[in-house]
């Protein structure tokens, strides 16, 4: 097949701050748009009437519900992230309330500033930094009021290359946890340094999001959204760890960028076939305002939970696994070819009980492996009550009276052990 042509070759910092710049090859019939193509009106639209609201929050049933399918190994491993991550957290929380320890320099150059801090973080260990505003069209609606500052600085750590490429196992969530307790701890020392240099600087926890991170990141150029729902930056995919830091520091904002990925996810497809749950859309639909392959998922979940937070999306991605330069330069080479895609070293996996699967090979499921409780534990708390009622198993007296203290205690215990005081900390602060 005839070569591609190159519509225009995108030049990025190296993998490592010591590394030279990297230049991509972004072939013309994949170009689209610099960033993502969004309807703004109905971004708006969707952003004012229905916000969108953390998983934590709207999801709690699932997240709940998981945590009693995992492997007793994960299990553990899990609660062990849990402890090393808690004081991370709440450290972030109170980041944005805290002053700098100096007064800025009033004649720093903004252009020099931005370097200086994407430069500090690069040497502090995130691979990929990038300036925006603070979109708050895509902050959580118990998040709005905790927010500070206007401009965010969008940091990506990278996973370990060697484990991601067993997912799913332990050793690949041990990296995946591990990465996110990392860079929970590094920019908390990064939030210190800027206060040094006379900014506020709040600290958006990896593990306690404050929205979807992810359109900033698009917005900064630090990659484009893949059909597997991820952030595809350019070194190394979907193998990016991702949080923020938003400040007053007046820094420069950094361009979106067509890196062609937009549209290669409809040629390449490979997360889309490789999907075990089938919770993967070959089409892209508009979605509040954003065009994409939508997640399924309450397809995913369930799969995702019981094996070992599942991932193959992540793992079968090329560009997670080769890295976006070699990408684009074979399928520019030859003529439209994905790297990787049909061998067993990128698409092949092993489901711990159902054994290993090739390209074209895929597990099947019982149906009842789906079942789960869906929205918020106080939403299901109630359902069971209705359901109760309606069957006449709550009498009038003292046994009905005690199946409705359990439930008030159960609604309690939820809301007290999960901190939902978000709104309230907002009023307060
Ligand atoms: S995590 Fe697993 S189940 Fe979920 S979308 Fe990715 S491949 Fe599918
Ligand atoms: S596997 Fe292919 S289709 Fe899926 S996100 Fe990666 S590049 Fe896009």
């Amino acid at each position: 097949m005839a070569k591609k042509t190159v519509g225009q070759i995108v030049t990025r910092p190296g993998r490592l701050p010591s590394d030279p710049p990297v230049t991509i090859p972004i072939p013309e019939n994949l170009m689209t748009v610099p960033g993502a193509p969004v309807r703004q009106n109905e971004v708006d639209f969707y952003s004012r009437e229905y916000p969108i609201e953390s998983q934590n929050v709207d999801y709690s049933a699932d997240r709940q519900w998981a945590m009693t399918v995992l492997t007793p190994e994960a299990y553990e491993h899990r609660k062990d992230h849990e402890r090393i991550n808690a004081p991370l957290v709440a450290a972030a929380r109170h980041t944005g309330d805290i002053e700098p320890t100096v007064a800025p320099n009033p004649e720093i150059d903004p252009k020099e500033l931005t370097e200086t801090i994407r430069q500090k973080a690069r040497e502090m260990g995130f691979a990929e930094v990038g300036f925006t505003y603070l979109n708050r069209d895509y902050i959580y609606k118990s998040k709005k009021r905790w927010i500070r500052f206007d401009h965010v600085m969008c940091l990506a750590m990278e996973q370990e290359y060697e484990p991601t490429q067993t997912i799913p196992s332990m050793a690949a969530e041990h990296t995946h946890f591990g990465t996110y307790e990392t860079e929970g701890a590094v920019a908390l020392e990064l939030a210190d340094w800027m206060r040094a240099l006379g900014y506020h600087a709040q600290v958006h926890s990896p593990n306690d999001n404050s929205g979807a991170y992810i359109p900033m990141f698009v917005q900064a150029g630090l990659g484009q959204l893949g059909a597997n729902g991820q952030l595809l930056s350019p070194h190394f995919g979907s193998r990016a760890r991702i949080m923020m830091i938003s400040t007053d520091a007046p820094v420069v904002y950094d361009d979106p960028v067509d890196y062609g990925i937009h549209k290669f996810c409809q040629e390449c497809q490979v997360c889309v076939q490789r999907c075990p749950a089938r919770a993967l859309m070959k089409e892209k639909i508009w979605y509040r305002g954003a065009e994409k392959n939508k997640l399924i998922y309450k397809r995913c979940r369930p799969v995702m939970a019981r094996y070992l937070g599942c991932g193959i999306c992540m793992k079968v991605c090329p560009i997670q696994k080769f890295g976006l330069q070699a990408v684009m330069e074979h399928y520019v080479e030859t003529g439209g070819e994905i790297l990787g895609k049909g061998t067993h070293n990128l698409e092949g996996y092993t489901l711990e009980d159902k054994g290993y699967f090739g390209p074209g090979e895929l597990p099947t499921f019982d149906p009842e492996i789906f079942d789960m409780p869906h929205g918020k534990v106080e939403d299901v708390l109630f359902e069971d009550l209705k359901d109760k009622l309606l069957s006449n198993q709550i009498v009038e007296g003292a046994e009905g009276d005690l199946v409705l203290r359990d439930f008030a205690h159960k609604v309690k215990d939820y809301v007290k052990t999960h901190d939902m005081n978000w709104e309230k900390y907002g009023e307060e602060a």
